[in-house]
């Protein structure tokens, strides 16, 4: 079930957005300030918020600042003023939308289901994005765990397979044998740095062209290795 917060000083409007997006299958919280709003929102996990303009304590304004410092949540500001619109795209506070009251309710519910099902949609975009690793001619895909190079599969052992993700997932960053043994083997596992090497040496057979000119994977020398971009 989605969370919903309102912060909004009018008991009675704040009540009859309860009212209806409850009747949508949301669960809302009211908070009546702007500070205790801005204390709920940052400690607990919410979909997204209803942000009043005018308020006691902290205004929206400020409210949606910090919150936006934190979250990446939507926020949809209301206003009882028109003007008040013009001020908050002026800002560039970060809201997602703006409703200037008096609204119907049901406009606030469609309103709040079209940003969730955005903001999902492109939760779920990013996600997709982030489990390949494209650099060059090397696709990773870390669900698979396959790896294409210029578009033809190979295999990868477990080890190996880690090993260039881990690298691949943190490119330009120089790593030392011990740090890469630390972060690819278990500590007390049969083995030593030596097998970081062995690990290097294998998966540059598989991804260079011409393993004496590594283009992926760079040696520093007497410091370590880094998957170059
Ligand atoms: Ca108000």
């Amino acid at each position: 079930m989605n969370r919903v917060l309102i912060i909004e000083d009018e008991q009675a409007i704040a009540e009859l957005e309860k009212d209806y997006l409850e009747l949508s299958d949301f669960s809302v919280d009211i908070e009546n300030s702007g500070d205790t709003g801005l204390s709920r929102a940052l400690s607990e996990e919410y979909d997204i918020i209803i942000l009043d303009l005018m308020l006691p304590g902290m205004d929206g304004f400020e409210v949606c600042r910090r919150i936006r410092e934190k979250k990446q949540i939507p926020l949809l500001m209301v206003s009882a003023k028109k003007d008040d619109v013009d001020k908050i795209r002026g800002l560039g506070l970060g809201a997602d939308d703006y409703m200037t009251k008096p609204f119907s309710p049901s406009e606030l519910v469609a309103r709040v289901k079209a940003h969730l099902s955005r903001y999902e949609r492109l939760m779920a975009t990013n996600q997709k994005q982030n489990d390949i690793i494209e650099i060059r001619g090397i696709k990773i895909d870390k669900t698979a765990r396959r790896v294409f190079i210029d578009g033809e599969e190979k295999a990868f052992t477990t080890k190996e397979f880690d090993l260039l993700t881990f690298l691949a997932e943190n490119p330009n960053h120089v790593f030392s044998k011990e740090e890469l043994f630390r972060e690819i083997w278990d500590m007390d596992s049969i083995g030593d740095i030596a097998t970081v090497t062995v690990h290097i040496k294998k998966i540059r057979e598989k991804i260079e062209i011409d393993t004496s000119k590594p283009q992926y994977i760079e040696t520093i020398w007497g410091v370590g290795y880094r998957f170059k971009v």
